[in-house]
């Protein structure tokens, strides 16, 4: 990366954190993060705290986990918080599900503030309000703002975030700029079957766990300007660093987990292939090495040296 050490300006042993959803099983394009995370982290004294991004029950399985956390374990990347084993073990700080009564919390500080209403529109209901444009993000236009809705009218809650443009730097993309109001308007925190959202949850846990720098996928740089925002309101001083990396994506162009059967961890390993040769595929998919030489998962610091 060339450019990292002086603009991360961060205290050694800072965190960052690898946040799967069990959705699915893991993929190459999951293995990239990893490598991101990892590699950053262990190439510039960081720490990485795994964390089971569970939020949405309706989408997670407990099969989906175990796997997860049996392929982490199989390409040797070892969280510095929140080890495999204690997932395996049972109730965790670092697994959504397990931890309601957090998200609840930092939601009555919110409450307390008058920045939290009960909403009863469904996506049709704003639909009809705003242009739903195909690919686009429905923006909530604030219908029930100020109805001074009862709590038991909906589960759904939003949070009032205010006008303000989000500026921040991204360690691969430079200076970004997003307006929340105009991306999404107030944000749902809890949803109308009582599910905290991914937005809320993952602004809570970076927070909560004292996240530096958040790695992900550039698929989630749309979401980074409300999470800021959300974060002040939480009560967040120090701003969250980011850096979204590239997705990749199949020879054929299909979405990695569409195409499981060849880039799926667990596919690969029955298949035969090392860790190492899995690691060095994805640095090479992801443009971070010329060829898929073999790389041990211990050893992915070097990609950001
Ligand atoms: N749980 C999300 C995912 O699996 C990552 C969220 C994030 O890094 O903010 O895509």
């Amino acid at each position: 990366m060339g450019r990292g050490p002086d603009l991360l300006n961060l205290p050694p042993g800072w965190r960052t954190r690898f946040a799967p959803a069990p959705t699915g099983y893991l993929h190459l394009g999951h293995v990239v993060n990893a490598i991101y995370v990892w590699g950053m982290a262990r190439g510039h004294d960081g720490r990485v705290v795994l964390r089971i991004e569970d939020h949405d029950r309706s989408r997670c399985r407990a099969e989906y986990e175990q796997a997860l956390l049996d392929d982490l374990d199989w390409l040797g990347f070892v969280p510095d918080e929140g080890e495999t084993s204690e997932f395996r073990a049972g109730e965790s700080l670092r697994r959504q599900s397990d931890n309601d009564w957090r998200y609840a919390g930092a939601i009555t500080a919110l409450e307390l503030r008058d920045l939290v209403y009960t909403c009863t529109c469904s996506r049709g209901d704003i639909a009809r309000v705003v242009e739903d444009r195909p690919n686009e993000e429905l923006r909530y236009p604030g219908t029930c703002r100020d109805a001074a809705l009862s709590p038991d009218a909906s589960l759904q809650r939003r949070v009032k975030l205010g006008d303000d443009t989000e500026r921040f730097f991204d360690l691969l993309r430079g200076p970004q700029q997003q307006t929340p109001a105009e991306q999404c308007g107030d944000l749902l925190v809890r949803d109308r079957l009582g599910q905290w959202t991914y937005q809320y949850a993952v602004t809570v846990d970076d927070l909560e766990q004292q996240i530096d720098l958040v790695i992900r996928g550039e698929d989630l740089l749309d979401s980074t300007g409300r999470q800021r925002a959300l974060a002040r309101l939480l009560g967040r001083r120090r701003p969250l660093l980011f850096l979204h990396h590239p997705l990749v994506r199949h020879p054929d162009g299909a979405k990695l987990s569409k195409s499981a059967g060849d880039t799926g961890v667990r596919e690969l390993r029955a298949l035969g292939h090392a860790s190492a040769d899995v690691i060095g595929r994805a640095a090479q998919l992801a443009g971070l090495q010329p060829t898929s030489a073999p790389c041990d998962a211990r050893d992915v610091g070097r990609f950001f040296a």
